[in-house]
């Protein structure tokens, strides 16, 4: 019964979803505590208050017609709160008309891949890349192309992604903060980018859409500046998300958003609202899109996560573990103590460790710790860390 194409993805399909049912049975058997669980990128931070007060008098309002079917880009009136809210805090020029609202990043970016691709078209991907990303293209006919970034700093390298641009790329996605490595992408490196796509559509006749993942980009540590995508690529569209801003990954809720700027931004809109329509998201949930609309000053506090940041990566580099400080996002990419990854990942569930090896993202030789996990499990964690790293000194024979 199962088509082949989904059977063959189906197989070994998720490092991450491995790792983390594999954490589920060693929890069964040393218990929570002792199963130090870096596998997957799901918040445990509970969403903050205001977002919980705003849901609960929603849910007691007496507004009638609350939980109905609307227009498939959502609510007008949620879509002009978010188009003024970009607009205060980058001073673009936004307006309703150029928000879609979407079920999560992951909706957002499935909507806008079939409203782009044709078959066969190709859309760039930088590694270490967030795996979902070849299953979504894939979804739509298109074929990934892969761009690796400076191993030394994990921005994307415009020489190499150069070499990967051709007369059938359609669009690249661009993450930052980025999962697995947590690096934001400075200004520089962006319109280095934008300035070789510029060049690459004059050769090719062509237009290149640079579809930038966000779920991350309230999540910055250090002052950083995160750039806006839009000020630097005029054919850009945003997709934001909620999961990982305000902590509602099981409510399904985000946005797309469209450059002004951009020429045939309202066919493109048209082509996402279809999109949403026809891959039978319909519209993002009611409730949700109504609950962002009171919230969008919400955010969790960053500091929670430098905090455990700062306490994972100076410990583990102190411990010998190579790995670049990140930040942003909720994750380190260590370089990997044994030269095979998944050997190393292995090793680490002896140890009742669980992190994803490098090569489920595209780069092989490193590992990921997803860190919104308590303190306490941090904490705990590092004498395991420690030996782990031993043992491999050993193996090694160092
Ligand atoms: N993009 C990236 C880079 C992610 O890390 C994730 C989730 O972990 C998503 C997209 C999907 O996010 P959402 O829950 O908003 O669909």
């Amino acid at each position: 019964m199962l088509a082949k194409n989904i059977a063959n993805k189906m197989n070994g399909s998720s490092w991450i979803r491995d790792m983390f049912e594999q954490g589920e049975k060693l929890k069964q058997i040393y218990g929570t505590d002792n199963v130090y669980d870096f596998s997957l990128g799901n918040p445990d931070l509970e969403p903050p208050e205001g977002v919980k007060k705003a849901l609960r008098s929603l849910v007691d309002s007496k507004l009638s017609g609350m939980h109905k079917y609307m227009s498939n880009a959502g609510l007008m009136s949620v879509r002009e709160k978010i188009a003024v809210h970009i607009n205060a805090t980058t001073g673009l020029d936004l307006r309703a008309e150029h928000i879609v609202m979407s079920c999560g990043a992951a909706g957002g970016l499935n909507v806008v891949l079939k409203a782009i691709l044709d078959p066969c078209d190709e859309v760039v991907i930088f590694a270490p890349y967030f795996p979902e990303y070849m299953h979504y293209i894939e979804n739509h006919g298109g074929v990934p192309v892969i761009s690796p970034c400076d191993p030394t700093t994990f921005l994307p390298d415009p020489g190499y992604l150069e070499k990967r641009l051709s007369p059938r790329t359609k669009a690249i996605i661009l993450n930052t903060p980025n999962n697995p490595t947590g690096v934001v992408y400075d200004e520089r490196t962006l319109i280095d980018i934008a300035d070789l796509l510029k060049v690459k559509e004059r050769q090719y006749g062509s237009r290149i859409l640079v579809i930038s993942d966000e779920p991350y980009a309230s999540i910055v540590f250090d002052n950083t500046e995160v750039p806006s995508i839009m000020k630097i690529f005029e054919n850009s569209v945003t997709v934001t998300s909620c999961s990982k801003s305000i902590a509602l990954p099981g409510e399904r809720i985000g946005w797309i958003s469209v450059n002004p700027s951009m020429e045939g931004a309202s066919l493109l809109v048209g082509g996402l609202i279809f999109s949403t329509r026809s891959l039978g998201f319909v519209n993002a949930p009611a409730l949700f899109q109504r609950v962002v609309a009171e919230a969008l000053e919400e955010n969790v506090d960053p500091n929670i996560y430098k905090e455990r940041r700062d306490i994972l990566y100076n410990q583990l580099t102190r411990l010998g573990y190579e790995c670049v400080k990140p930040q942003g996002a909720f994750y380190l990419f260590p370089k990997s103590p044994l030269e095979d990854d998944i050997a190393f990942v292995r090793r680490a569930a002896d140890y009742n460790i669980l992190v994803v090896p490098g090569t489920a993202f595209g780069c092989p030789g490193h590992f990921r710790i997803a860190y919104c996990v308590s303190l306490t499990t941090i904490d705990n964690s590092l004498p395991a860390f420690k030996a782990l790293i031993e043992d491999c000194r050993r193996l090694q024979g160092i």
